[in-house]
């Protein structure tokens, strides 16, 4: 059997499984509110254009109205002032969006404390179990925070002082994105930094360091709970927008039944 036929075989019989990492999109998705002076997107609705009425009487469409960073989405290099002489969403390789996906799980330590950050030290530590992380692959940052991905304002968890959601340290982001050889990072939150990344130096550091070394980065993750530590396939599918700093996406998790 090829390669390919016995995937389609266990996709077939169900010894793979495919899981849905994307959070739904509707006008009531969480998304970033950036503070004043800046501007936000517009959150994401559907305008109905004919319902098997006039206007189309055998069909139903609609126009969809969105920011690219709304939802599950991917930031594409462009995104960053340290990536703008990078890609856009349209011309990233598609080969560096399917690959494997590891997860590092600090659920523990985020409920302790939602203003979390990893550490080198703690993938150091997490590859000294489970081996290096995976060249074209995907950290994936499990927090629990998808518990939270139906309520904008748990979501946020914000107050006087800011969003407090975990994220990943000034340090650790600069030796992922330069030290390794991943496609990109994945976080369950809203943004792939930290809700007080404005406070790292340099300012959101995993924008800055992934972003500016091609590396690529998701959010909004869901599900992650149900993929191991190493051995899951991960497809990622942004929308080919010419120009596009990003795109909602679906994720999807090819998982081998043990
Ligand atoms: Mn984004």
């Amino acid at each position: 059997m090829t390669i390919l036929n016995s995937l389609m075989a266990g996709l077939s019989d169900g010894s793979i499984r495919v899981i849905d990492l994307t959070n739904k999109l509707s006008p009531s998705t969480p998304t970033l509110r950036l503070p004043e002076p800046f501007e936000n997107l517009i959150d994401f609705s559907l305008d109905e254009v004919s319902a098997y009425n006039d206007p189309g009487p055998f069909w139903k469409h609609h126009n969809i109205h969105t920011g690219e960073h709304i939802g599950t989405h991917l930031d594409a290099p462009i995104h960053w002032i340290s990536g703008r002489e990078g890609h856009d969403v349209s011309s990233i390789p598609v080969e560096r969006l399917m690959g494997p996906a590891v997860v590092i799980d600090v659920s523990e330590q985020v409920d302790e404390n939602p203003d979390f950050l990893l550490e080198t030290d703690d993938v150091t530590a997490w590859e000294a179990e489970y081996g290096p992380l995976p060249e074209n692959g995907w950290l994936l940052l499990r927090t629990g925070w998808d518990r939270y991905s139906q309520d904008q304002e748990a979501f946020l968890n914000a107050d006087e002082t800011g969003s407090h959601t975990p994220g990943i340290s000034a340090e650790a982001a600069l030796w992922l994105a330069t030290e390794t050889k991943l496609s990109g990072v994945g976080v369950e939150t809203v943004g792939i930094d930290a809700g007080r990344g404005a406070e790292l130096d340099p300012p959101f550091p995993v924008h800055y360091h992934f972003l500016g070394n091609d590396k690529y980065g998701i959010t909004s993750l869901q599900n992650l709970d149900q993929l191991p530590p190493t051995g899951a396939m991960l497809v990622v599918a942004p929308l080919p927008i010419t120009g596009g700093t990003g795109s909602p996406i679906r994720v999807l998790a090819l998982v081998e039944n043990a």
